[in-house]
């Protein structure tokens, strides 16, 4: 049976400040690894974002975007499919964001200030899905990591290669007593490390929309 391997979870050093490989690196390195696919997650404004604080809010979203247009750009070179996400941060609980694009980013000026409730209704209501990561994750960084209401997601990672094995395990029991979609992530910032998540399609993704509906109609295999 043919299987198709898309990241769900990937930073580059463009825009992630903590990422060490370029997006052209890491695209390479999943074309090598067998993935069809790759989700582009750079950290948002409001977390681990290398950009100026100082620029203006067009500025920032087109840096922001500039990860994954550099992504895409070898992607289109070597056969990976590359789709526009972000991990979207309130004080160290970290948001996938899947399905929205730059046009959004650039009519929602000051979107990085929401709380959970008017962030997730807003990214819904434009048609985006929002997952939690790595909702058990602790870490130095971190002021305080739990898992938000259920009915804020549509989905969760409950396979993050970067937690322990506990953080994973608790936050397959969230999904699970909470009927959530799961994914897995590799959460990757460089090459050569972690590269462990990722979802599995039975067909290859014509779109954005037809891996978010896959994680949405549990029609995936989680890679762990
Ligand atoms: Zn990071
Ligand atoms: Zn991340």
């Amino acid at each position: 049976m043919a299987e198709f391997l898309y990241e769900t979870h990937m930073h580059t050093s463009e825009v992630s400040a903590c990422a060490a490989n370029s997006a052209k690196e890491q695209i390479k390195y999943y074309k090598i690894m067998g993935y069809t696919g790759v989700i582009v997650t750079d950290h948002f404004v409001n977390g681990n974002n290398g950009c100026d604080r100082n620029l203006s809010w067009n500025e920032k979203m087109h840096f922001m975007a500039s990860g994954y247009e550099n992504a895409k750009i070898a992607g289109d070179e070597l056969g990976v499919d590359v789709f526009f996400g972000w991990e979207f941060s309130i004080r160290g609980s970290d948001f996938l964001t899947y399905g929205l694009d730059l046009d959004f980013l650039l009519k929602h000026p000051g979107i990085d200030r929401m709380g959970i409730e008017k962030y997730s209704a807003t990214v819904r209501k434009h048609g985006g899905y929002i997952a939690q990561a790595h909702p058990f994750r602790e870490a130095f960084y971190i002021e305080k990591c739990y898992p938000v209401s259920a009915h804020l997601l549509d989905g969760i990672e409950v396979f993050n290669a970067m937690d322990s094995k506990t953080a994973n395990a608790k936050a397959l029991s969230f999904a699970e007593e909470y009927n959530l979609p799961k994914q897995s992530g590799s959460d990757s910032h460089s090459i050569g490390n972690y590269i462990y998540g990722g979802i599995k399609l039975r067909e290859r993704a014509q779109s954005f929309n037809d891996i978010i509906n896959a994680i949405k109609s549990r029609n995936i295999e989680l890679i762990m």
